[in-house]
């Protein structure tokens, strides 16, 4: 779900996978089978995962030992090329659907089962970064997190 002016695409499955090769290869970065493999495994949770539970994953489907460590710098890679974004009070990460366009996503988290969805308003962030200029900060970069209950488990 998305506010704006432009054309904003969110993919899914292999689209998603093609899209995020291209913002990453675009930023000057490869696309490395290990890069892959975090990405894909990312790109398999709805709710916010660890650089241990990746690592963990891996390491099973991988038959060896993958490090956090080298998970970690990797989703950092991710944060900083648009690929994922960080859920700061989940202390976890998400793909981020729209790769080829940057906004300040607002995700919402349930409460109850840990799943998260996002939306962009343009506005609402935009006036968050506004008011943070206006109090004087530089660089300043929203991190716009709802909690509740998401429709299933509301029910
Ligand atoms: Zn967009
Ligand atoms: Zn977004
Ligand atoms: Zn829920």
């Amino acid at each position: 779900m998305a506010i704006h002016a432009h054309a904003h695409h969110e993919h899914a499955g292999d689209a998603l996978l093609e899209a995020a090769r291209l913002a990453l290869v675009d930023s000057g970065e490869q696309w490395t089978g290990m890069r892959q493999s975090v990405y894909e495994e990312l790109a398999r949770h709805d709710k916010p995962a660890s650089a241990y539970d990746i690592a963990d994953n891996l390491s099973r489907s991988r038959g060896k030992r993958v490090a956090p460590n080298s998970v970690y710098r990797i989703l950092d890679l991710f944060v900083r090329t648009n690929l994922a974004k960080r859920i700061e009070s989940a202390n976890a990460y998400l793909v981020n659907t729209h790769p080829g366009c940057r906004h300040d996503c607002i995700f919402l988290i349930c409460d109850d089962c840990g799943k998260a969805t996002h939306i962009d308003d343009d506005r609402v962030t935009g006036a968050l970064r506004e008011a943070g200029r206006d109090a004087g900060f530089t660089d300043v970069r929203p991190v716009v997190e709802l909690r509740g209950l998401c429709d299933e488990c509301a029910e």
